[in-house]
């Protein structure tokens, strides 16, 4: 069976590895338009923050290793067209403009998105970044450390933005964050959580215009930016921009191939199957179920490619593996605060179609009698369905790392649970890790007696 891999990020890896293992007599060509396989935009703050020195190891594969493997890898060729009934690719070096034709058995495409870029005035400005991919990576390391950039501007405030807003304050740069939601992190965290980091942003040097967007950007006579009108009318300097204001798939030529969907994702079945019978989909192109609705939705996260990567490999023969439903879980951390969250809050709520209530809890990590240093305090948010009693979401805030709590929750999202199996579940308890009660149990028992 030959098998071709579109796309060398999360969701293309996975479909590689899950391939070897299900199809070890497979041919598999892995095609990447970019130079370089397997960069992990997760990883890139670490890198901006110095803690990974080399770019190149922000990465899970190497060109030897997978050819090591039987894998062809073709780097430096994007994938333009397809034919389907034909089985046939057209592959294009993208240093040469050469084009070929080639075949394939199976086909899984895991194209990925692209940063939106805001369509104002002045967007064709130099200087004006996005932070997704190796590329980008470099490109905002460099300008890191160029002493001539003080004041950097970053649209929008959700994870991504909040890391290069959190890597360039420490590289000493006057950082503005510009966001249309009235709160930060606003589809990840409510605002008892929300309204502490963004006072811990403000300590930090770190500006926050709220409510507001880019009207216009304004440039010198080298075409540099130089600052930022918002839709106030107020107006800031700025000689660098990040634009990290959402993403859109890369599947324009896609179109009239596999079916899409209105806003250009690639539709796909629980088995990633396209409605093309031998291509599958995964990763940021597609939508995948949420849990606590049942319903599709883009949740852009490496954690869900990786999954449809693995399940697009086993299906490759036949319905063997569907994508389970996800509760959306991430996490982060904002200066010295870690947060996670999964699933619906009380600021998602809406938008999603769900009723929801809260409990919102607060205790220290471990008990009072442990000392200051080795303690913390813990917020805790548990959201669920009034009626159902359903666990609908959790939210999780400390300044010591708290944030596998949140596994659990997605976990008890997954499988339907509800407050009540929560509020008295089995977890550990020993004074250097944890309560006798754990904060779930506490928030769970709160909720029980908000229910009765
Ligand atoms: P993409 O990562 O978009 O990659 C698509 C690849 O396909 C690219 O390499 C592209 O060059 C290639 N390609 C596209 N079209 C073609 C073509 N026609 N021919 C050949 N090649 C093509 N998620 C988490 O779960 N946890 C995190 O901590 C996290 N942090 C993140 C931090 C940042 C800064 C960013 C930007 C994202 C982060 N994410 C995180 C999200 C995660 O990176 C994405 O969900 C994931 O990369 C999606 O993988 P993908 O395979 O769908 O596509």
């Amino acid at each position: 069976m030959k098998v071709a891999v579109v796309g060398s990020s999360h969701g293309g890896y996975e479909a590689v590895r899950g391939v070897l293992q299900q199809f070890p007599d497979a041919q598999i060509d892995w095609y990447e338009k970019g130079d370089f396989i397997s960069f992990l935009s997760c990883g890139m703050e670490l890198y901006l923050q110095g803690v990974v020195k080399d770019v190149n190891s922000v990465s899970y594969a190497t060109i030897p290793e997978m050819e090591d493997k039987g894998v062809h890898v073709h780097i430096n060729s994007e994938v333009t067209n397809i034919d389907p009934d034909g089985h046939k690719l057209t592959v294009v070096d993208v240093q040469n403009g050469q084009e070929q034709t080639t075949s394939y058995d199976k086909l899984i495409l895991s194209v990925g998105a692209v940063p939106f870029q805001l369509p104002v005035p002045g967007k064709e400005l130099q200087n004006i970044y996005a932070m997704r991919g190796r590329d980008w990576a470099i490109k905002l390391r460099a300008a890191e450390v160029k002493p001539d950039i003080k004041n950097v501007t970053v649209v929008g405030s959700g994870y991504i933005g909040i890391e290069a807003a959190e890597s360039f304050a420490k590289a000493g740069k006057h950082v503005t964050i510009v966001d249309t939601n009235p709160t930060i992190l606003g589809t990840y965290l409510d605002t008892e959580f929300t309204d502490i980091l963004a006072e811990e942003l403000k300590a930090k040097n770190v500006d926050l215009r709220l409510s507001q967007s880019v009207k216009e950007y304004i440039g010198n006579a080298n075409d540099q930016v130089t600052s930022v009108i918002s839709t106030t009318g107020e107006t800031w300097d700025a000689d660098l921009v990040i634009e990290t204001a959402g993403i859109r798939p890369a599947t324009k030529w896609l179109a009239g191939i596999v079916d899409l969907d209105d806003h250009g994702m690639i539709k796909t079945d629980e088995y990633q199957q396209t409605s093309q019978p031998d291509i599958f989909a995964v990763g940021d192109a597609t939508e995948i179920e949420f849990a606590p609705t049942g319903k599709k939705q883009l949740i852009a996260l490496a954690s869900n490619a990786r999954r449809q990567g693995r399940s697009a490999a086993a299906n490759l023969n036949g319905h063997n593996r569907k994508t389970t439903a996800v509760s959306g879980s991430s996490a982060l951390h904002v200066f010295d605060y870690k947060f996670a969250s999964t699933g619906v809050k009380d600021v998602t709520a809406d938008k999603l179609g769900v009723t929801v209530d809260s409990v919102f809890v607060t205790d220290t990590k471990v008990p009072p009698f442990v000392p200051a240093e080795y303690n913390a305090e813990v917020f805790f948010k548990l959201t669920y369905d009034p009626k159902t009693r359903v666990v609908m979401g959790a939210q999780i805030m400390s300044k010591l790392d708290t944030t596998a709590n949140i596994n659990a929750i997605s976990l008890a999202i997954q499988q339907h649970l509800t407050v009540d199996d929560l509020a008295y579940a089995d977890f550990f308890f020993q004074p250097g890790f944890d309560r006798p009660w754990n904060i779930m149990n506490v928030a769970a028992q709160k909720a029980e007696q908000k229910l009765d």
